[in-house]
């Protein structure tokens, strides 16, 4: 009952200004993400230890609080240990939310190194599989990990993910979606190299890894990493290789478009093709793959199974369907279909019930 004049957008005032009386509400209030608080209450066992410092990957907006509510009225929350971080943040800086991180969507040459600087074993490579990843690092005991590579790889290779890092493709300028990725690196990555705390540059291994050690004292072991980006340079001069990561980035550039657009042409380190390049790497919360469980028309279900009458979620609220539709290791980028498809669902649902 809305006691407003006809016309009044609705969206102008506060929905506490006027009385209402709602057949049905549906719960579409998104995940966990930016309560770092639930996040590590809830951090699943299986990865390890829930990281001291966590960057996070969603909006104030995403705090759990839809959650809290649906179960405060009687709802069941299901699998709140499946969430999906990512191991390859950096701290944006320039925030828009509250320990505002950014996700690196990395080419696959990268040379991933632990605190220590011993290299992640295969096949955990940049991009690769991140549940997996997060696992592995966070048994090392440290916060965070290392990308070393040259400059002209993070051009070729680097991409930041999050709409506004990406203006030539959210502004739809082909033009530009083309020189970025013919002559890169796009303004917003140029932006972190000049202004990102975790971005080391040096002319030479030596000065980059005494700058790693100045951003984190006495956690590096030099010898360490020297050993690991010799190695792996004698593995991208043999012809015969096997190193798993050495032949993964051959494989791709067998592919024309990820030969002009992705995968930087393999060169050693050590070779002097320029610059190279440190990147410190956090955890950086995104996706919650548990939440309210619903059956197939939405309806949230009490902890007895019973539909609980009136209340409906979908999207992340709802744990993607009540527990991650494609599976906890779902592919990249199959999540907002599952929202979009709950969210189709329970506005079904909904309407059935109001015939
Ligand atoms: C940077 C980034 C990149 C991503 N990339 C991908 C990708 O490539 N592929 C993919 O599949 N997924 C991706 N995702 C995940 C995907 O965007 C989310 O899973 C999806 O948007 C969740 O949709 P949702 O509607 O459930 O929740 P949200 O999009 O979080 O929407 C929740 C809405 O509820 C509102 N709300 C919250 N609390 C309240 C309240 N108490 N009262 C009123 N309103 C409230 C919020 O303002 C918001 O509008 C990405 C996410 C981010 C942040």
């Amino acid at each position: 009952e809305d006691p407003r004049p006809r016309g009044v957008p609705t969206s102008r005032k506060p929905v506490g200004a006027f009385r209402f009386r709602a057949q049905a509400v549906l719960l579409a209030t998104g995940g966990i993400g930016a309560n770092l608080d639930l996040v590590r209450r809830f951090w699943p066992e299986r990865v390890g230890p829930p990281p001291g410092r966590l960057l996070s990957g969603v909006p104030d907006h995403v705090d759990g609080q839809g959650l809290l509510l649906a179960q405060q009225a009687g709802a069941r929350l299901v699998n709140l240990d499946r969430m999906w971080h990512y191991p390859e943040g950096v701290e944006n800086h320039t925030p828009l939310w509250t320990h505002h991180g950014i996700r690196i969507l990395p080419g696959p040459s990268p040379l991933w190194v632990d605190a220590t600087g011993r290299r992640l074993p295969p096949p955990l490579f940049p991009g690769f599989d991140a549940l997996e990843t997060l696992r592995y690092l966070r048994g090392t005991g440290f916060d965070w990990s290392w990308f070393v590579l040259d400059l002209r790889t993070l051009k070729r290779e680097f991409a930041l993910s999050g709409s506004e890092q990406n203006p030539d493709l959210t502004g739809r300028s082909w033009p530009l979606v083309l020189k970025n990725r013919l002559l890169g690196p796009a303004a917003p990555v140029k932006a972190f190299l000049t202004r990102g705390k975790d971005f080391l540059l040096a002319e030479d291994l030596s000065e980059l890894m005494r700058r790693m050690d100045a951003l984190a004292p006495g956690v590096l072991d030099p010898s360490r990493l020297e050993r690991e980006v010799k190695a792996r340079d004698r593995e991208l001069l043999n012809p015969f290789a096997k190193d798993a990561q050495v032949l993964a980035v051959h494989a791709f550039r067998r592919y024309l478009g990820d030969r002009l657009f992705r995968v930087a042409k393999p060169a050693p380190l050590l070779k002097g093709r320029g610059p190279l390049v440190a990147v410190r790497l956090w955890t950086l919360t995104r996706k919650t793959l548990g939440g309210i469980q619903t059956d197939l028309k939405g309806r949230a279900l009490t902890p007895s199974g019973a539909p609980l009458e009136g209340l409906f979620a979908a999207g992340e609220a709802a744990g993607f369907g009540g527990g991650a539709f494609h599976g906890y290791k779902a592919l990249e980028g199959t999540f907002l279909g599952g929202c979009l498809f709950t969210g189709l669902r329970a506005a079904q649902g909904v309407l059935e019930g109001l015939e």
